[in-house]
């Protein structure tokens, strides 16, 4: 095969395929800028689904042990405790507009998600605790309802499926919801061995897969209206997977994300990766920008795929490659680096402190800390604090001063800041 050298051209280039990357070209859509998205594989296929905005802060001792039921009266506090957390730069009403955007985009796309509202959701998470976050997909909101109700509920799991059991839900749930209960079902035509979500949602795609499903799950209900499943209604239109599922079985039906790698994330990235080509964004998904360098004219990405070696000439660039699992910053003996730019990163003074003694205590490590500092429009900065360059932006959790685990802030902290960053990207390729 002959290799084609291949050369795009655009307004802003997007380099990160996680929700900050996504959430980014998002919002230039909707400010009609010209723009490519190049990202690797990353966390969002671990992601559950859940979009959280902020569901704990730290007290007085550094533990997070504030949890919030209303997100927005959090970051109130946050502003006055930690004024240099990414979202604390950020005005409640950008905030909500890009949850808003967000959310109403996925919709459009075809996976519906709840509005963000004045409270957060209190979810469940894959193993029977809760949590709290903002919104959730429509396939999933019956279930805080029903746990809210306390309703007669029974939560079945599948034969041969791991990382997802009924029975350690309900151990985890019942003394708050002592109507719940289990049952364990064989998937259809997967009669034997080990099965996996996505294999699963993808057969749930097959109307006669769903038809066979719909008889085990009325038997399994036994005299419970409501049950709870783990993720795996559908791919492409869950949506549509939960309706025909609750009509054949008579049932009303949610899902609980599962361990990663997860449906509800994978789902997201397959909606991007299909709709944004049609929207008019250059995607580049699967594949790693190796160098960015910037001249006179702009900056230019160059990265290569099985076909050969890309270039893409762009006027401005948003930094969104997330921190350790996905490549946007390093861990090395001599220190944690950016290892794209080169980016001074904010981070513990030596690599004894990286971590605290204790691994699940509640003021979490130093470590997951670590990230770039920005200016006010969100541009990286040198060492010498001024921007590293005009043309360069940051989002997501490669930011500095957050716990986004912790906090339960993963999702907000990439929209709210990919909205600041694109609205920052057009205020400089118009002015
Ligand atoms: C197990 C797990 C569960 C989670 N659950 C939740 C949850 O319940 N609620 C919630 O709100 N959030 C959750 N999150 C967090 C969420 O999925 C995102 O990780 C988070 O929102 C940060 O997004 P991000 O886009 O900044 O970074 P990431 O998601 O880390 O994405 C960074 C992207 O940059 C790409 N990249 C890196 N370097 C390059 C390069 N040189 N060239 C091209 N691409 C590059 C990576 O491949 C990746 O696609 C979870 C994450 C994990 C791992």
């Amino acid at each position: 095969m002959t290799e084609d050298a291949r050369h795009f051209k655009t307004e802003l280039a997007i380099i990160g395929s996680g929700i900050a990357g996504f959430a980014a070209s998002i919002f230039a859509l909707n400010r009609q800028l010209d723009c490519a998205q190049i990202g690797n594989t990353g966390a969002v296929a671990y992601t559950t689904g859940y979009l959280d905005l902020l569901g704990k802060t730290e007290d007085n001792e550094g533990a997070f042990k504030n949890t919030h039921d209303n997100p927005w009266d959090g970051l109130k506090q946050l502003r006055t405790t930690h004024a240099n957390h990414p979202l604390s730069q950020i005005p409640q009403a950008d905030i909500e507009e890009g949850f808003k955007q967000f959310t109403a985009f996925l919709g459009e796309c075809g996976i519906a998600y709840t509005s963000p509202g004045v409270n957060n959701i209190t979810a469940l998470t894959p193993v029977g605790t809760l949590k709290k976050t903002l919104c959730l997909p429509a396939t999933m909101a019956a279930g805080p309802k029903a746990f809210a109700a306390k309703k007669k509920c029974v939560i079945i799991d599948f034969k041969g499926l791991k990382g997802f059991s009924g029975r350690q839900v309900v151990a985890n749930l019942i003394d708050q919801w002592p109507a719940l209960s289990t049952q364990r079902v064989s998937f259809p035509e997967m009669l034997s061995g080990e099965i996996y979500p996505e294999v699963m949602a993808r057969a749930l795609e097959v109307p006669a897969t769903r038809v066979k499903l719909a008889e085990l799950l009325k038997t399994a209900a036994g005299e419970a209206k409501i049950i709870g499943l783990p993720a795996v209604l559908g791919m492409h239109s869950p949506d549509t997977v939960r309706t025909e599922l609750e009509r054949l079985a008579g049932l009303e039906i949610f899902e609980i994300p599962t361990m990663p790698p997860s449906v509800p994330g994978i789902r997201l990235r397959e909606m991007f990766e299909q709709v944004f080509p049609q929207k008019g964004v250059t995607l580049i998904p699967q594949q790693k920008v190796t160098s960015l360098t910037f001249n006179d004219q702009g900056a230019q990405l160059s990265l290569a795929d099985n076909y050969g070696p890309i270039t893409i000439d762009t006027q401005a660039v948003i930094l969104a490659t997330g921190r350790f699992l996905s490549g946007g910053l390093e861990a090395h003996i001599e220190g944690i680096e950016e290892p794209l730019l080169g980016l001074p990163v904010t981070q513990p003074a030596d690599r004894t402190s990286w971590y605290h003694e204790k691994y699940t205590g509640p003021t979490g490590h130093a470590i997951h800390k670590t990230g770039i500092e920005v200016d006010s429009s969100f541009r990286p900065l040198a060492s010498d604090g001024t921007p590293f360059d005009e043309r360069l932006f940051a989002a997501g959790i490669i930011l500095a001063h957050q716990d986004w685990i912790r906090g339960r802030s993963g999702a907000g902290i990439a929209i709210a800041t990919a909205y600041k960053a694109v609205e920052a990207v057009e205020k400089f390729l118009r002015a």
